[in-house]
């Protein structure tokens, strides 16, 4: 049986775009000779986003929708086009063709000639991005590979997997995920094809400062644990600090004067308050996490599906 390529293509108010880039990857598909399905999963659009999809998918089978009943986030977006998609290979990509279609044959073919689960696209150049949002990336990627011992920064959500690690990923009991990190992980033969970042289509990008940060944090969070351990590092800063003063404390006191600094205690008390705060929080944080985690709820609920029955 000739394999099946599926393109999963998370989508939150797209509409301006969503028929452009249906219509590119027909073309390209088509030209290519691939047999392919296109799954378009609306995270909870306020827009045409839903209609437009319709429309593709009465004229053609090989499109298919599921619509979430509210927005998940990207990261939910992406395991429900896995869960829904039946292809040999999965590939995801974004809507807003900033991930060039045409890329998907070199991805397809590294696939089909080797012996490759995972084939990467990594990014040549970022595209352009404001300022303040470049560097605050750059320093999120430091922090994963720091922590979590994975390289991210030219990594990118354009990847397409083989049907045995998507079976894998998808069967991952945890809820709380981070797709980039999670296809890593797995491991499995790898191949990289580049790619630069183009301009987003039109519309604008889904993520904000805010959003951004929401989803720094909760990706570090969900895949390193190394912020509970800056609690300890911390604290044993401070303790060794607190001996260095504690001595010398001791020799002025030996020496006859006395002890004085006022200020000294006052700006200690506020640093260790300090301290003690932002390690509250970072376990607060984490046991957020875990009461998340334990409530067990679905990563997304299905509202409606088109040219597929909702996945059991
Ligand atoms: N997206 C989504 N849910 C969200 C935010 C974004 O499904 O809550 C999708 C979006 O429709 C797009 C992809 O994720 O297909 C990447 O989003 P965007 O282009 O806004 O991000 P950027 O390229 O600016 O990082
Ligand atoms: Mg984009």
């Amino acid at each position: 049986m000739e394999d099946v390529l599926s393109i999963i293509i998370p989508a939150c108010n797209e509409g301006s775009v969503i028929s452009k880039t249906a219509g590119y990857i027909q073309a390209i598909m088509t030209e290519a000779d691939i047999r392919y399905e296109i799954v378009f999963v609306d995270d909870g659009s306020s827009d045409d986003t839903w209609q437009q999809v319709e429309t593709l998918a009465e004229d053609d089978t090989r499109i298919i929708g599921v619509k979430f009943s509210k927005n998940f986030g990207k990261e939910s977006a992406i395991l429900a086009g896995l869960e829904h998609a039946s292809g040999s290979a999965c590939a995801l990509m974004d809507c807003d063709l900033q991930h060039p279609p045409k890329v998907l044959i070199e991805m397809y073919s590294v696939w089909k000639e080797g012996d490759v689960d995972v084939v990467e696209g990594m990014k040549t150049s970022r595209g352009r991005e404001a300022f303040i949002y470049k560097h605050f990336s750059n320093l999120f990627y430091y922090l994963i590979e720091r922590m979590g011992g994975i390289k991210l920064k030219a990594a990118s959500d354009f990847q397409l997997l083989d049907r045995r690690v998507v079976d894998i990923i998808v069967s991952l009991p945890e809820r709380q995920r981070f797709f980039r990190a999670l296809s890593s992980w797995v491991g499995f033969s790898r191949k990289q094809v580049f790619f630069c970042v183009e301009q987003r289509d039109s519309g604008a990008s889904k993520f904000n400062f805010y959003k951004s940060a929401k989803y720094a944090l909760s990706n570090i969070t969900s895949f390193s644990s190394a912020p509970l351990q800056l609690v300890t590092v911390i604290g044993i800063l401070f303790f060794v600090i607190s001996i260095l003063l504690g001595i010398h404390t001791f020799v002025s006191w030996a020496q006859g004067n006395s002890i004085e600094g006022f200020t000294t205690v006052i700006l200690l008390l506020l640093i260790i308050g300090a301290m003690l705060m932002l390690s509250l929080g970072i376990l607060g944080y984490f046991i957020g996490k875990i009461y998340e985690e334990i409530k067990c709820r679905p990563p997304y609920l299905v509202q409606k599906t088109l040219n597929r029955k909702a996945a059991s």
